[in-house]
């Protein structure tokens, strides 16, 4: 054993990839390391109401803020039983692994999915909603459930068109979106373009730890769930959001104790995002995933081994990005990069058949929340160093594709 073996350089910062949780900022970390405070005094009152008020906010709608005490798939769960009942339609638009896994809960809480599925690769077409909501002449279909950015395929569905769909087809269905992994990354206008519910979570785009999910709900889909419930309390206790929405006291708006220090983180954390203003959230994002894509273009050229899931970039995830490297085993890399360059690069997920290597050829970049410039172009570093180190074919050149993107841009934002 040669003794360069033991050699280890991961002293400093480690950095997470992964689509979530993503990179918590040092201040998010501080206002969290304190003692919990009193569930009964003031102070965690008014820090529950500033996150709710800037959850909203950062959504764009006068709609209110339900906060659970639990991760997405709590989300999911809380808005399918507040709004539907067993053997309602619902139409699911699946772009992905998370459409699938919603649609798996619907179906196990009893309601009929009919299914828009178009794969990994692309988006839904409006015009397909529509269709299907033109022929509903029965009404039976009461929701249709989307997914903003699929985190397994990296694709970003258009859900701006998703309103003059549904008009044109005079349809009530309600709209709900999940926007677990877009949210805080990339442009969600809720009241604009017409979702009645959008569900997301504290430790993507939101930048605190897992912990927190949340129902953003406007008045209609407020009104259409009390409606249910006035009829039957099928509703479970937990998750049902009137109480939480009206509560008689403090204590019904989490069905119980309050999640007291990570409420301090996310606070911190939607204070970041407002101080740095919605719009160059929304473009620093934007720069930042297309210094990634030209990046993997660059190194998959020339016979490269690299090449992204979604090959139309208007189609793409300005949060995530999927990336295959043909039939290699890029596990290798992953465990490599993990070891000595203290990065850790998200899994594949969903691609588990023979050509993808039962998944193991698929790799994810996140890059979402906290992140600059030189932190993106480590993790770019580092994927041509693992490549090089496990012999996987690639045109030198990624970062210099990444660094000239990124000048360009700014140099059209006039910076
Ligand atoms: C992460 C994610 C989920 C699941 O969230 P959990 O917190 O892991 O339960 C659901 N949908 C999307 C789009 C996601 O990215």
């Amino acid at each position: 054993m040669s003794k360069s073996s033991n050699i280890k350089l991961t002293y400093g910062r480690e950095h997470l990839a992964i689509p979530g949780p993503s990179n918590i900022p040092q201040r998010v970390l501080q206002a969290m390391n304190r003692p919990a405070p009193n569930i009964y005094g003031k102070e965690i009152e008014l820090v529950t109401e500033g996150v709710r008020e800037g959850i909203a906010k950062f959504a764009n709608t006068n709609g209110k803020t339900v906060i659970y005490v639990s991760n997405g798939h709590g989300v999911w769960e809380a808005s399918l039983v507040n709004l539907f009942r067993p053997n309602d339609s619902v139409l699911l638009c699946s772009t992905g692994h998370f459409g699938h896994k919603w649609g798996i809960i619907a179906k196990r809480l009893g309601l009929n999915i009919i299914h828009i599925d178009v794969g990994f690769n692309t988006i839904i077409d409006p015009t397909r909603i529509e269709e299907i909501l033109k022929d509903d002449r029965a009404r039976k279909i009461k929701g249709i459930l989307a997914v903003h950015t699929d985190t397994s395929s990296s694709s970003r569905n258009r859900i701006q068109d998703f309103k003059e769909a549904i008009s044109a087809a005079k349809h009530p269905a309600i709209l709900v979106v999940d926007a677990i992994a877009s949210f805080g990354c990339e442009r969600i206008e809720m009241d604009p373009w017409g979702i009645d519910v959008l569900i997301t979570a504290s430790q993507k785009g939101l930048m605190t730890p897992p912990g927190l999910a949340y129902c953003i709900v406007n008045e209609r889909a407020e009104n259409y769930a009390k409606k249910l419930n006035n009829k039957d309390q099928i509703v479970s206790p937990y998750w049902d959001w009137q109480p939480r929405l009206n509560p008689a006291r403090f204590y019904d708006i989490f069905s119980g104790t309050a999640p007291t220090n990570l409420l301090f983180g996310q606070l911190e954390a939607l204070n970041m995002l407002n101080e740095e203003g919605r719009e160059n959230v929304f473009l620093r994002h934007e720069i930042l995933s297309g210094m990634v894509w030209e990046c993997i273009e660059h190194l998959g050229s020339k016979g490269g081994a690299l090449s992204l899931n979604i090959r139309d970039k208007s189609l793409r995830s300005n949060a995530v990005t999927t990336i295959f490297s043909r039939q290699f085993d890029f596990s290798r890399v992953r465990e490599w990069i993990s070891r000595q360059g203290g990065v850790d690069l998200g899994i594949g997920i969903g691609f588990s058949s023979k050509e993808f290597l039962e998944g193991r050829s698929v790799f994810r970049i996140g890059h979402m929340g906290y992140l600059n410039p030189h932190m993106i172009l480590g993790v770019l570093s580092l994927l041509e160093a693992g490549l090089k180190k496990e012999n996987i074919p690639f045109t030198p050149g990624g970062i210099t594709a990444a660094t000239e993107f990124m000048v360009k841009k700014l140099r059209s934002q006039r910076d």
